[in-house]
């Protein structure tokens, strides 16, 4: 393997962080439900492949990604289990790759049910596939109240095999539960009425990180986590559910120490001016490694166990801290701009708040740009 040079900033991996989070997840689970856990968006920027093998022998029995690409990328890592294919595929090129990777598509219309079974009675080939109902979340999907004509359509098509029928929750996160429980009512009613006209799927699933960590009644044949796996809470009121320890940590170097005279602008466009001197540090990591530009003036950064505030424009490798705290601190330094140094502690839950959105963007927001270290 390539060695990995903690040059100037990097993401840092815990893989006993990720191993026991999914321990601690699985007991949560009855015997009969399975885990599935969410890979996609190279595993929310934590390195694809490398999760699925950690996830894998610590206990999850499926994968999930988004993309066709996403699959390949774990099939030619040389990942077995089986691959559910969240998003949607409409073409034969699509279909042919599916069947070639092994992995397991999601059908959400008719449409595609016609491409996919066309496309592999050509090939001489039979797929699992997974069929989604819409239940409220207004995405993929047939809506539920066509859910027996939609069994009952694929049913009769050759060289599809029903392996799940599912379907997706759009605010399992939030505190009060009537959409989620409107969306739950909504799938039973599609499920029995599936059992009812012959059509009883092998496996059933609804709950994303959310549902699984709020209703044991969601849980059904398989749970699919993603945010939980990576050590994230989905909502604060769902902390007291289980203990997770978040697994990435993204840490950078200082290059550079220097004093500045008062009255100096900082970084592009001068958002930032001194109005003494100040005593500053260079830190290798910008907008392009992934950290949001729009926390320009408001991020917090931990060097020595201390927090001191980054200040001007974050650009697209660099960021400068004010150091005055820490006014003997060396070019070569660590600082910690997600995870932990000493007590104190910065979370991708704090740079989501804010900025106004939600922690799973901030991790995907890390890609392959900076490397991966595994601890
Ligand atoms: N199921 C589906 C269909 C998804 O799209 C996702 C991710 O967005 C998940 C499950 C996992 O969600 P979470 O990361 O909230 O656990």
């Amino acid at each position: 393997a390539q060695q990995v040079v903690r040059q100037r900033a990097w993401v840092e991996i815990s893989d006993r962080a990720l191993s026991t989070n999914v321990r601690h997840l699985r007991q949560l689970l009855g015997p009969q439900t399975d885990l599935m856990a969410v890979v996609k968006a190279d595993a929310y920027g934590h390195g694809a492949l490398k999760v699925a093998q950690t996830v894998l022998a610590a206990g999850a029995s499926w994968l999930a990604v988004a993309t066709l690409q996403e699959g390949v990328e774990l099939r030619a890592g040389g990942i077995e289990a089986p691959i559910l294919l969240l998003g949607a595929s409409n073409t034969p090129e699509e279909v042919e790759a599916i069947a070639r990777w092994k992995l397991q598509p999601t059908l959400g219309a008719v449409q595609q049910a016609l491409v996919f079974s066309e496309t592999l009675a050509a090939l001489g080939q039979t797929l699992p596939v997974h069929l989604k109902l819409d239940t409220g979340m207004s995405r993929l999907g047939t809506l539920w109240t066509d859910a027996v004509g939609f069994g009952r359509f694929v049913a009769q098509l050759p060289n599809l095999s029903v392996a799940s029928v599912y379907s997706h929750l759009a605010t399992a996160d939030d505190p009060d539960p009537t959409i989620a429980r409107q969306q739950h009512r909504r799938f039973t009613e599609a499920i029995g009425a599936l059992r009812a006209a012959n059509l009883a799927p092998p496996r059933l699933h609804l709950a994303n990180s959310a549902a699984m960590l709020s209703d044991r009644a969601l849980h059904y044949d398989l749970v699919r986590v993603g945010l939980a796996l990576y050590g994230l809470y989905p909502a604060a009121h769902l902390r007291e559910a289980v203990a997770l320890r978040p697994v990435m940590q993204v840490k950078a170097r200082v290059t550079q120490v220097k004093t500045i005279p008062a009255g100096s602008g900082v970084s592009y466009g001068h958002l930032f001016v001194t109005d003494r001197p100040l005593r500053v540090a260079v830190v290798g990591i910008g907008y392009a490694d992934g950290v949001p530009r729009n926390l320009s003036n408001r991020l917090e950064v931990l060097l020595r166990g201390q927090r001191v505030r980054q200040i001007g424009a974050i650009a697209m490798d660099q960021l400068m801290l004010d150091v005055d705290a820490v006014p003997d601190v060396q070019a070569g330094e660590t600082a910690v701009l997600l995870g932990t140094d000493g007590n104190a502690a910065i979370s991708a839950d704090e740079w989501a708040q804010k900025l106004g959105t939600i922690s799973w963007e901030i991790l995907c927001g890390f890609k392959h740009r900076l490397p991966r270290v595994s601890t």
